[in-house]
């Protein structure tokens, strides 16, 4: 073997010290500089260079440690049987390589296998003496942990003395968390205290266990979900993992429904991309998901390697926050004048995506978590959810950061902005700001409001500059002649923007009053309002009490819709937009009985995501039409809709034989529905 240079002895020393400071920070303080992706990079390489000069590993080394030793100022436990951690694999690859490895080392022979959601939460042993409550323990360096009994005591979901018939002496294993909307209570009193907000619920939650004072813990709701069986003393221990999972069940602990036998590889597939695609529906964050051979005679055959069982993987799901720098806070002025606030990132890369920009909200929320110009910063990137910003990284300021005030005057336009009381964004009141021209035209074309094809964004912009519309209405007075005569405009496809704005004037009403741009009329709240008025003219003259009597519609939307129609440019472009042809009509279908809608009876699902509008719109738009929408593909399933990029559901779809639209088919059915509706 090749002598190692002394670059990597230098490398792994330095890996070395950043991972000890890393878990120092993670483990001890529950406060962590580095994302777990970041943690996870480092923690690949060193293992990586040791794998190739095993002659350099140690003990000492963070690759063969787990955890943190435990704090001072807990009692120390030790642990009787070692808490471990686990081996991770990252893609189908690796998951296949675990998988080959544990049937050669089982000679062969087939095995079953439970897979489980990885909680990210915090590991607990809990000892019970004569089925009560003796004893909590954090995992800690894997032999000793610290003693959190009292705090312990105060998570209601964890059984002080239990059912059944419990053997003397049992410990079992889980993960303490907090759930997510605790988390985001918790933070939103810490905001209106002025404190600084915590990071996530993992740390919060792990922090919330490992407090001295068990009084903030039982302040904090944790919960448990209790993984597996530890020590049972002489008790005879079942067959297989998923027994022993049944019998905690019945002693009375708190064991994740979503836990699942599989005995092929593809059912665990299957499993994890579920899970992938629908985690964010759970009220609790995972970051994969464990696969445990189930028969316990086999898990002591493979045993442990280092600090890790052989007999489990934690199949990872692609990390979704990151930490970079953000190097400026910029403005853009969207439709309807608000000044929405972003981030110019360093780049970096989240579940596969380069990230150079996210949403900020507005400036309350960015001083509120204190988010200053020149801070490293934690992105989340969750599902086809745009990126934002959580918070600072607090620990990382060196003091050159700059906080952040929003521009006095419109950055487009110039003119004073305001900031209505009741609301949390800066406006520019000028209805004619061309930015704000540009984005209500790009919207009125776009596919789910009028769906005029070629006006893509760039004609917009040119149609404006030249002067040839002015409001939307003006779309509907164009020439082809005018238009012609702007560069690179062809006949074919002067002859195609004419002829798609002419079709578009047989839309159906709530794509016209989604069109126009109204401030919180999304297109399912459109649908709300053409059930009740059946056209402009009509819904123009509502006032704010009939409008909040439409199911759907609070006070916010209602007094919005009444400012949109006294503004009388308003009025103006409506107006032309009638003479022009634009004035759809439908019968109200506020007394309809459901099953007599269109699409009533009739059960869709959401997969992958749609151009014309979010998911909540789309489900708004089958609910109001008298469908329903679930979050899984049955054979009960009529309709799936496959957006860009669709998961696993597509696959059940085809395998189930459920009839599949794609986004045009989707919008055509609605479109179909709609004129029924009267
Ligand atoms: P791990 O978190 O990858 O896996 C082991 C742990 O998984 C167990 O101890 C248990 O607590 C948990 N778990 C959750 N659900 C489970 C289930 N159903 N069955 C079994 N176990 C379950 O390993 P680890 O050694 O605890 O931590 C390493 C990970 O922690 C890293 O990959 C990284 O993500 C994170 N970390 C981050 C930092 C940082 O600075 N950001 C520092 C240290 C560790």
């Amino acid at each position: 073997m090749p002598m190692p240079d002394g670059g990597i002895i230098e490398r792994i020393a330095e890996l070395r010290k950043d991972l000890n400071y890393h878990n120092h920070r993670y483990y001890v303080l529950d406060d962590p500089v580095a994302s777990d992706a970041e943690y996870d990079l480092l923690m690949r390489e060193l293992r990586s260079l040791e794998a190739e000069h095993p002659e350099l590993v140690t003990s000492e080394s963070p690759t063969q440690r787990v955890g943190a030793a435990p704090a001072s100022g807990f009692s120390q436990v030790q642990h009787s049987i070692p808490m471990l951690s686990l081996a991770n694999a990252f893609n189908r690859e690796e998951l296949e390589a675990w998988h080959r490895r544990v049937k050669s080392l089982l000679d062969d022979a087939d095995f079953a296998m439970v897979c489980e959601l990885k909680i990210d939460g915090l590991a607990v042993n809990l000892r019970y003496q004569d089925g009560v409550l003796a004893q909590g323990a954090t995992r800690g360096d894997g032999s000793v942990g610290e003693d959190v009994t009292q705090n312990i005591r105060t998570i209601r979901s964890i059984p002080v003395s239990l059912l059944g018939g419990p053997p003397p002496h049992l410990e079992v294993r889980g993960e303490v968390y907090l759930p997510i909307d605790d988390f985001n209570r918790l933070n939103e009193e810490r905001a209106r205290q002025g404190e600084p907000l915590y990071a996530n619920p993992r740390n919060t939650g792990a922090g919330s266990v490992r407090q001295l004072d068990p009084k903030i813990t039982a302040s904090r709701n944790l919960q448990i979900w209790v993984y597996s069986l530890g020590n049972a003393g002489d008790h005879p221990k079942p067959e297989s993992h998923w027994e022993s999972l049944e019998w905690l069940k019945e002693l009375g602990f708190r064991v994740n429904p979503n836990n699942k036998l599989c005995h092929t590889l593809d059912e665990v597939a299957d499993y994890y991309d579920h899970w992938l695609e629908s985690r964010h529906e759970l009220p609790y964050e995972t970051d994969g998901v464990v696969i445990k051979v189930d028969s316990l005679a086999y898990q002591d055959d493979l045993g442990v390697a280092g600090r890790e069982p052989r007999w489990a993987i934690a199949f990872k799901f692609p990390a979704e926050q990151a930490i970079t720098r953000l190097l400026d806070i910029r403005i853009n002025v969207g439709r309807t004048g608000s000044l929405n606030p972003y981030a110019i990132l360093e780049p970096v890369v989240i579940s596969g995506a380069t990230v150079r920009q996210a949403s900020l909200h507005n400036e309350e929320d960015i001083h509120r978590k204190d988010i200053r110009i020149g801070d490293w910063v934690t992105i989340e990137r969750a599902g086809d959810v745009i990126p934002h910003v959580l918070g600072p990284v607090l620990a990382r300021r060196d003091g050159s950061e700059r906080i952040f005030h929003i521009p006095e005057t419109c950055p487009e336009c110039g003119t004073p902005v305001v900031k209505p009381a009741d609301e949390a964004m800066h406006r520019c009141p000028n209805a004619s700001c061309p930015v704000q021209f540009f984005e209500l035209l790009k919207h009125f074309v776009s596919k789910g409001a009028m769906d005029i094809d070629g006006l893509g964004e760039r004609w917009c912009g040119i149609l404006i500059e030249h002067g040839l519309v002015r409001d939307v209405a003006g779309l509907y007075y164009l020439e082809k002649e005018q238009l012609l005569r702007l560069d690179r405009m062809g006949d074919k496809l002067a002859t195609k923007i004419i002829d798609n704005i002419r079709a578009s004037k047989t839309r159906r009403l709530p794509r016209l009053v989604f069109a126009l741009g109204v401030l919180h009329v999304g297109s399912e709240i459109a649908e709300l309002l053409t059930q009740r008025y059946s056209s402009l003219d009509e819904l123009s003259v509502a006032t704010q009490d009939d409008l909040t009597g439409v199911a759907g519609v609070g006070p916010k939307i209602a007094e919005s819709v009444v400012g949109y129609f006294g503004v009388p440019h308003n009025l103006e472009v409506i107006s032309r937009l009638k003479q022009a042809g634009v004035d759809p009509r439908q019968q109200a279908l506020d007394s309809v009985p459901t099953e007599d809608l269109p699409l009533g009876s009739l059960t869709f699902v959401i997969t992958g995501s749609l151009s014309s509008f979010s998911r909540r719109e789309a489900e708004g738009q089958i609910k109001a039409l008298g469908g329903s929408v679930t979050s899984s593909v049955t054979g009960k399933t009529d309709y799936l809709v496959a957006g860009e990029s669709p998961g696993s559901k597509l696959a059940a779809a085809n395998r189930l034989g459920t009839r599949v639209l794609d986004e045009a088919a989707f919008l055509e059915l609605l479109d179909g529905a709609s004129s029924k509706k009267g």
